[in-house]
């Protein structure tokens, strides 16, 4: 077996040791979890009760076939009969979710995928090309499935010598890596994406190490390969030697053994040395999420990306959440955070965010209709998220959150919007916060470059650095090919910062980071130098940037951050960044 590393982008940080599972494009298409020992015989009926559906389906429609049918359909039914009772397709995945616990939708993926590349190796042309016909046969098994689908337990501890499996795929969507919240892969690596693409921020606020763009790993690496993510440098090693396991477990071990230290800090409060209040804040996709926030004690949710819960939904406009089932996930989150704020973020669908059913036709969708622009593209459905996210205002402390604002207009369109929501709520006689904060995102240069125009009308600032380096230096930050260009510490990028933290005190207006800088512990102390007071980054990060704090003493830090800020040396400036920490203490 070649031993060999491949070089990508880091995401999330730790180590991964297990054997890659390999995953199509076909196979993303249906959920995938790993069943309890318990439930396998229960999953293998699931599947053949859905092939015994199938299988009277096509007895019905070859029995109900009008005496003029063409021949040709009849054979074709009949070829379709085959297919389903061929062993290779009735019995393979049966042995797939025995052996290797997939549910009945990913073990039969599983095999069609494996049928379909050895049709592909087919020289006769009219054998290869039934491979649509299989196609066509395990569609109708998976309707069947899906239709229903029951939802098994999440992975108990029998799983647990499974839980070792690293997905290996050419791209994951966002939406696609939501699926991989309730079961065990311990680890993620993609040919394509950048390190702050959506996909990545999931898997990040997974806590599972990833690597990303790593151009062709899904072809190089075969199922079941050992491989070792290291999620601080991105470098995924296959099948390593066994000096190199050892070496890879005693350095997991050791980040296991730092990570119990940093628990130790959950209640301290977050004070730097010279006595400066620093709020920490948690990003969460889906209200299941304030768990993780409450569990390492963060002072409330600072992004609620609310789009998560349209994706979880996506398929049609019919199956969008609807007012209640949203007004619920936000009720949800409020309850969670038992009277810590809540900042939910209105819809951010667009550029690598995609409703699927919805088809994108932007040229360029990171500056296409994302965000509020589509939110005005679809006042209906901005209106029923704005009543929903209102009503979850009664119930605790909820903060409102407009994304990639740009114009001044924009600004004031949202405020009548949110004021007709209002309206219709009074209305209804539906009871809301009538006192609920509204916040904007700076994402946009021209909204930090414009600032007067949203501390006049809002209540507070959010800055997302993700898409304010993407939209300063021009780089898509999917894009794994300029990946090397996205650079936080970019004096265009320090600038505008400190722009908006000036801007933001001088009228007296609170501000906060939620973009990836906040959760960068190399950065924290940039950040309290900046003036920066509060910080919302996912859960998993939230202790080691705690443990900045409590070491930075600002009044050392904040005329080294000034002298950083003068400078317009990119190596200089990375250089002085790395040095702060020479000026804390050790906590
Ligand atoms: C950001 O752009 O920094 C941000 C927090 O929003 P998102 O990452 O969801 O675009
Ligand atoms: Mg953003």
């Amino acid at each position: 077996m070649a031993s060999f590393s491949l070089h990508g982008f880091p995401v999330s940080r730790g180590i991964a040791v297990g054997r890659a599972h390999l995953l199509t494009p076909a196979a993303l298409d249906v959920k995938h979890y790993l069943v309890g020992q318990t439930q396998v015989e229960a999953e293998v009926r699931r599947l053949q009760n859905a092939f015994a559906v199938v299988h009277q389906e096509l007895r019905t429609i070859w029995e109900e076939l009008p005496a003029d049918a063409p021949a040709e359909l009849g054979a074709f039914i009949d070829i379709h009969i085959l297919i389903l009772s061929d062993p290779m397709l009735a019995e393979e995945p049966l042995d797939i979710i025995r052996s290797r616990h997939y549910n009945a939708e990913w073990a039969l993926v599983t095999q069609i995928d494996e049928l379909i590349d050895q049709f592909n190796e087919i020289e006769d042309p009219y054998l290869r090309d039934r491979k649509a016909d299989i196609w066509q046969v395990a569609e109708r098994v998976l309707k069947v499935l899906t239709g229903t689908a029951q939802i098994l337990p999440a992975p108990g501890d029998d799983d647990e010598a499974q839980a070792r499996l690293i997905v290996v795929a050419h791209d994951i969507s966002p939406a696609d890596m939501l699926q991989f919240r309730n079961h065990a892969f311990s680890g993620i690596v993609t040919d394509v994406g950048g390190q702050n693409s959506h996909t990545a921020l999931v898997a990040r606020s997974l806590d599972i190490p990833a690597a990303v763009g790593l151009s062709n790993a899904s072809l190089l690496i075969r199922q079941d390969d050992w491989l070792i993510i290291d999620g601080t440098t991105g470098v995924v090693m296959v099948n390593p030697s066994q000096m190199m396991l050892d070496e890879y477990r005693d350095t997991q071990a050791k980040i296991q053994r730092e990570r119990k230290k940093l628990s130790k800090l959950k209640k301290t409060p977050t004070v730097t040395l010279d006595g400066t209040v620093v709020t920490l804040l948690a990003n969460i996709e889906l209200p299941e999420d304030c768990a993780a926030a409450m569990e390492v004690g963060a002072n409330g949710i600072g992004l609620f990306r609310s789009e998560f819960l349209f994706m979880e939904h996506s398929g049609h406009a019919s199956t969008l959440p609807s007012e209640e089932q949203q007004f619920d996930a936000y009720r949800r989150a409020v309850g969670a955070m038992k009277g810590r704020p809540v900042t939910i973020r209105t819809l951010d669908i667009g550029a690598d965010k995609r409703l699927a059913g919805f088809e994108q036709s932007a040229i360029n969708p990171a500056l296409g209709l994302r965000a509020i622009r589509y939110c005005m593209a679809e006042p209906q459905l901005f209106l029923t998220q704005l009543r929903a996210i209102l009503r979850a205002s009664a119930f605790g402390p909820v903060k409102l959150l407009i994304p990639m604002l740009s114009h001044s207009f924009e600004v004031t369109q949202t405020l009548a919007m949110i004021n007709q929501a209002k309206a219709q709520l009074i209305k209804a006689g539906q009871k809301f916060d009538a006192d609920l904060q509204i916040g904007a995102m700076i994402e946009v240069p021209a909204a930090a470059l414009t600032l007067p125009t949203f501390i006049r009308h809002l209540d507070f600032l959010s800055i997302g650095t993700n898409d304010l380096i993407q939209y300063t230096l021009a780089i898509d930050r999917s894009d794994h090919e300029v990946a090397h260009l996205y650079d936080p510490m970019h004096p265009a990028v320090l600038m505008l910062l400190a722009m908006t933290v000036a801007a933001a005190a001088k009228a007296d207006i609170p501000v906060s980071i939620c973009g990836g800088m906040a959760g960068d512990a190399k950065l924290t102390l940039l950040l309290l130098g900046m003036g920066f007071r509060e910080l919302s980054m996912p859960a998993a990060q939230l202790l080691s940037v705690k443990q900045e704090v409590l070491g930075c003493d600002l009044e050392r830090v904040t005329p080294l951050v000034r002298k950083i800020l003068r400078s317009d040396d990119p190596a200089a400036i990375k250089q002085m960044i790395s040095q702060l920490a020479d000026a804390t203490a050790v906590v």
